[in-house]
């Protein structure tokens, strides 16, 4: 049987939430509720939240030289239409998330802090060289995305401790976000990949960042096939190259959805796909279309 929530409180602002966390009562912060009410169900034991999902605040906040604020407990609809066409990584990521039910309560900070491997949103903000800008009673920190993803369902997000924004960058001139899954709509990534780059007008990669989620402990920095494409020209062979490298960078096991060597595959057709290397085996990401409804 679930075990029941004994106690629940409701956030008015950021002041209420770091108090009510920090009570000592072992209360977590609920969001969007999509993945915590689910993981209730398979027996962890949640005897009190504290509801963050009122908070008040603008969804994006634009900041000076194009970087951009995000808050971690607004609805991914939300930050999709305060995007408004910028940064696509995430916008494709959100467009691919789930299904427009679950964006409309589901949050960047929730999906954060679950820490799973296969996070949607995450190789997005890992791309981008996000930062996490937490807080709590008497306490502020920022940790780079890096930094913050410990394991699998492990992040540095101490007791009393919640995500309040994400802080990034100007988003780069190109990007994106693909996902491989067992179907188009509510699926588990099997391997997911965001990329983010600036083409030079000698059509050569610079600023190079890529991001794969489901193929390692946590989301990666594919580190060695950026090396490759640094600078490189675009073509056939460099491609192959960089694919090649991805294996390298990745440390897939094998589980219930797909076996590591599937994986393995994936990832690197993955990454050649986005290089323009071979044509997309899985329907391309419809974020033009989730750019355009939620305007
Ligand atoms: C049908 C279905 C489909 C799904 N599809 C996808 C998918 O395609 N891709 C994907 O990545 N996920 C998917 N999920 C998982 C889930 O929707 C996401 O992980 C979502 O982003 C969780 O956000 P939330 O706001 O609902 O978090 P909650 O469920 O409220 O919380 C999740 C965890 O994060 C903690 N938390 C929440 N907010 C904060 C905060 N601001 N600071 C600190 N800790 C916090 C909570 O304490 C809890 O441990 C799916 C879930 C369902 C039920």
């Amino acid at each position: 049987m679930t075990a029941p929530i004994t106690s629940m409180h409701i956030a008015r602002t950021a002041d209420d939430a770091d108090r009510l966390l920090s009570t000592g009562t072992e209360a977590v912060p609920l969001a969007g509720g999509t993945d915590l009410l689910v993981q209730r169900r398979s027996g962890r034991s949640v005897p009190a939240v504290v509801d963050l999902s009122g908070l008040d605040g603008d969804p994006v906040t634009r900041l000076e030289n194009g970087a951009l604020r995000l808050a971690a407990t607004a609805s991914l609809t939300d930050i999709a239409a305060g995007l408004d066409g910028r940064f696509p990584a995430l916008l494709d990521a959100i467009a691919v998330f789930a299904a427009e039910t679950i964006r409309n309560r589901a949050t960047l900070g929730g999906n954060l802090a679950t820490g799973s491997p296969a996070a949607d949103t995450v190789p997005a903000l890992l791309a981008a060289d996000a930062v996490v800008e937490l807080r709590g009673r008497d306490r502020r920190r920022q940790v780079t995305m890096v930094d913050f993803l410990l394991g699998p369902r492990r992040v540095d997000l101490r007791a009393g401790e919640w995500i309040e924004s994400l802080w990034l960058p100007a988003p780069p001139g190109a990007g994106g976000m693909r996902k491989v899954a067992g179907r188009r709509a509510q699926a588990i990534s099997l391997v997911s990949l965001a990329w983010q780059w600036e083409l030079d007008p000698h059509g050569r990669r610079t600023a190079v960042r890529l991001a794969m989620g489901a193929v390692a402990p946590t989301v990666v920095r594919l580190r060695r096939a950026e090396a490759v494409l640094e600078g490189a020209p675009s073509t056939p062979e460099v491609a192959a190259q960089a694919a090649a490298a991805v294996s390298a960078d990745i440390r897939p096991i094998d589980d219930l959805r797909a076996g590591a060597d599937y994986r393995r595959r994936c990832a690197a057709g993955l990454l050649r796909e986005v290089l323009g290397d071979v044509p997309p085996s899985t329907p391309s990401t419809p974020s033009a279309q989730i750019r355009s409804t939620h305007r």
